[in-house]
C-alpha cells in the first residue's frame, strides 16, 4: 500500500501539471505539441521500466502502458501533422471522433490482452515476449496512422502553399520517415526475424527521439510557436499609442516604443501617476487622480499638456486588467493629440477670421442696401418738398390706368397751381417762396389718405391721384383741399405776419376710361395731363382760388 501512495502522488502531480498546462493562455499548437511530447517521453520510460523490474505483473503493466502510449502517439502524430500543415480547419466536426476510434479500439485490445492474445511472457517474464494475433492486428492500425499522416503531408506539399509551410512540412516528413523506419526496424529485427535471442533495445525510442528533434527544428526555425507573440509585440511596438502595463503594485511590467520619451518610463520601475501629471493641482487633474486611486476598477482618462519641445497634448487613459473579477494590474495608454489640437485650433482661428470677414461683408451689404434705398428715394421724390416727383407719378399712373381698365374702378386726378406765386417770390425772395411751397404741400397732404398720391408736377404745380374715388367724392375732397390751403397760415422766419396763399384746382374724374387698344398707357397719361391742365386753366381764367371739374 505504501508503494501506491507515491504513485498516487505522482498521478496527482501530473493531473495538476495538466490543469496548469490547459488553463493557461497558450496556443492550441503549444498544447497539442506538449501532449504529444509527453507521450513520446512515455515510450522510452516504459521500455526502461520493463527491464528495471523482475515482477512480471509490473512488466506486463509497463508493456501495456507502452502500447497504449503508442496508440495515443499515433493519433497525436496525425493531429499534430494536421495542425502544423494548417489543415485542422478543414477537418470536419465528426472527423476527430472517427480518426480516434481505431486507436481507442487498439487501446482496449492492449489493456484487455484476452488470453494473452496480444502479448505473452517468455520464460515467465516480459523482457522478452511473444506477440499474439491481436498485436498483428493493432500494429497495422498504428502503421495506418503513420500512412495517413504521410498522406496529409503529401497533400500539404502538393497543394501550392506558402514556402514557409512547405519547408516546415518537409521537415516533419523527414521526422515521420525516420520514426517509421526505426519502428519497422524494431518490429523486423526484434519480433519477426530476431537475429539472436537478445532483444536489440531502444530502436523505437531512438526513432521517437530523432523525430522529436526533427519536429523541434521545424518549430524553432520557423518560429511557429512564437508567431502570435511576435505579432503581438510587433503591433504593440508599431502602434501610435503609448502603452504601459502595470502589475497590482503599480510596477511597470511592459512598455512600448510609442510612450512619450520625456516621461522616462522603464520596466521594473514603480509608476507614480501623480508624478507624471503636469499641473496636478488643477481641478481636473485632482479629480482624475482621486478616481485613479479610489476606483481602480473603473477606467479613467484626462488630457494633459506637457511643455516639451512645444506643447504636447496627451490623452492619458487608465483601465484595469481584470481576471475573474479581481484586478491584477492596469493598462495605461498615452495618445498624442497635439496634431489634433493644432488642427482644432487652426480651424477655430480660421473660423474667427471668416466670421470677421462675414461681419464686414454684412456691414457692406447693409450700407449698399441703405445707399440703394437713398438712391431709390432720390429718384422718386422731390428734393424740396419730400413728396413724389413727376417721374414717379407718371410711372405710377401708367400702371394704375392698366388696372383701372381691367377692373373698371373709378379714379380722379387733381392739378393744383398756387395763385400769383410770382408775387411771393418777388416780394419776399426765393427762399420764402420755397417755404410757402412746402407749407402748401403740408396743407394738401393733411387732407389725403395713404393710398392717395401727391407729387410735385413742376414749379408751384402739384398733382394728386385719387384711386377708387368717384366724381362726387373727388369734388368734395378738392374743395376741402382748396379750403385747407386758403386757411393755412405759413410762418416764415423773419416775418411777423404768417403768409397765406390760394390754389386753383383742375379736377378730372374718370368713371369709364375709353379703352383704345391702339394707344399705349404712356399716350393715355399724356392725354390725361393735357385734359386736367385744360381744366386748371379754366379755374385760373374764372378767377382763381376755385375748383373746376371735368368728367371723362
Ligand atoms: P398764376 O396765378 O397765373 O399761376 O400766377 P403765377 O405768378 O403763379 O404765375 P406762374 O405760375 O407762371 O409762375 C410760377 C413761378 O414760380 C415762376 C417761378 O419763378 C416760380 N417758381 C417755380 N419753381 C420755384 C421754386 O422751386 N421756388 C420758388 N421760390 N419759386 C419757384
Ligand atoms: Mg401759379
Ligand atoms: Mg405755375
Amino acid at each position: 500500500m505504501m508503494a501506491w501512495i507515491d504513485l498516487i502522488v505522482c498521478i496527482l502531480l501530473f493531473v495538476l501539471l495538466a490543469y496548469v498546462f490547459f488553463s493557461v493562455m497558450i496556443t492550441a499548437l503549444h498544447k497539442v505539441y506538449l501532449t504529444f511530447h509527453f507521450f513520446m517521453t512515455l515510450w522510452p520510460f516504459c521500455q526502461f521500466a520493463i527491464r528495471a523490474t523482475d515482477n512480471p505483473k509490473l512488466q506486463l503493466l509497463y508493456v501495456k502502458l507502452a502500447f497504449v502510449d503508442m496508440a495515443l502517439l499515433a493519433v497525436g502524430w496525425l493531429f499534430f501533422t494536421l495542425l502544423l500543415t494548417n489543415q485542422s480547419l478543414s477537418v470536419r466536426k465528426r472527423m476527430p471522433v472517427l480518426l480516434t476510434a481505431p486507436a481507442l479500439i487498439a487501446v482496449i485490445a492492449v489493456l484487455l490482452n484476452p488470453g494473452g492474445t496480444f502479448v505473452q511472457p517468455q520464460h515467465g517474464e516480459y523482457v522478452e515476449r511473444i506477440y499474439g494475433p491481436l498485436f498483428w492486428i493493432t500494429t497495422p492500425v498504428m502503421i495506418g496512422y503513420g500512412i495517413v499522416s504521410l498522406c496529409v503531408i503529401g497533400k500539404a506539399l502538393s497543394n501550392n502553399r506558402a514556402p514557409r509551410i512547405k519547408k516546415q512540412v518537409s521537415q516533419v516528413l523527414r521526422g515521420m520517415i525516420v520514426v517509421m523506419a526505426f519502428i519497422c526496424a524494431d518490429i523486423l529485427l526484434n519480433v519477426v526475424f530476431p537475429v539472436s535471442r537478445m532483444v536489440i533495445p531502444g530502436l523505437t525510442s531512438i526513432g521517437i527521439l530523432l523525430s522529436a528533434i526533427f519536429f523541434i527544428v521545424a518549430i524553432h526555425r520557423d518560429k511557429v510557436f512564437d508567431l502570435l507573440k511576435i505579432a503581438h509585440q510587433d503591433i504593440i511596438n508599431t502602434i501610435q499609442l503609448g502603452i504601459l502595463v502595470l502589475d497590482d503594485n503599480e510596477t511597470i511590467v511592459e512598455t512600448n516604443r510609442s510612450l512619450p520619451p520625456f516621461l522616462h518610463l522603464k520596466t521594473g520601475d514603480r509608476f507614480d501617476m501623480a508624478a507624471i501629471l503636469p499641473r496636478r493641482e488643477a481641478i481636473a487633474a485632482k479629480q482624475f487622480l482621486a478616481k485613479y486611486k479610489n476606483d481602480p476598477l473603473e477606467s479613467s482618462e484626462i488630457e494633459v499638456v506637457y511643455d516639451h519641445e512645444g506643447k504636447q497634448h496627451i490623452l492619458v487613459h487608465a483601465s484595469p486588467i481584470v481576471v475573474d473579477g479581481t484586478r491584477v494590474g492596469r493598462t495605461i495608454t498615452f495618445q498624442d493629440r497635439s496634431r489634433l489640437r493644432e488642427l482644432v485650433n487652426e480651424t477655430s482661428r480660421q473660423n474667427t477670421i471668416l466670421q470677421k470677414q462675414n461681419l464686414a461683408l454684412y456691414d457692406m451689404q447693409l450700407e449698399l442696401h441703405l445707399t440703394n434705398q437713398k438712391l431709390q428715394r432720390m429718384a422718386t421724390t422731390d428734393g424740396l418738398t419730400g413728396c413724389y416727383n413727376r417721374n414717379y407719378i407718371t410711372q405710377q399712373l401708367e400702371q394704375e390706368v392698366i388696372k383701372h381698365i381691367e377692373n373698371e374702378n373709378p379714379f380722379a386726378i387733381l392739378l393744383l397751381d398756387i395763385d400769383f406765386f410770382k408775387r411771393i417770390n418777388d416780394q419776399y425772395g426765393h427762399l420764402t417762396g420755397d417755404e410757402v411751397i412746402c407749407g402748401t404741400v403740408a396743407a394738401i397732404q393733411r387732407q389725403l389718405k395713404v393710398t392717395d398720391i401727391l407729387a410735385r408736377f413742376g414749379g408751384e404745380e402739384f398733382i394728386v391721384y385719387l384711386p377708387g374715388m368717384d366724381s362726387g367724392q373727388a369734388l368734395e375732397l378738392a374743395e376741402q383741399i382748396r379750403a385747407s390751403v386758403e386757411s393755412n397760415e405759413i410762418a416764415v422766419p423773419g416775418l411777423i405776419q404768417p403768409l397765406s396763399v390760394t390754389v386753383s384746382i383742375g379736377l378730372l374724374s374718370v368713371d369709364r376710361f375709353p379703352t383704345d387698344p391702339d394707344s399705349g398707357s404712356a399716350t393715355l397719361i399724356t392725354d390725361l395731363f393735357q385734359e386736367v391742365d385744360h381744366v386748371l386753366y379754366q379755374a385760373k381764367r374764372n378767377g382763381r382760388n376755385r375748383v373746376m371739374f371735368a368728367l371723362k
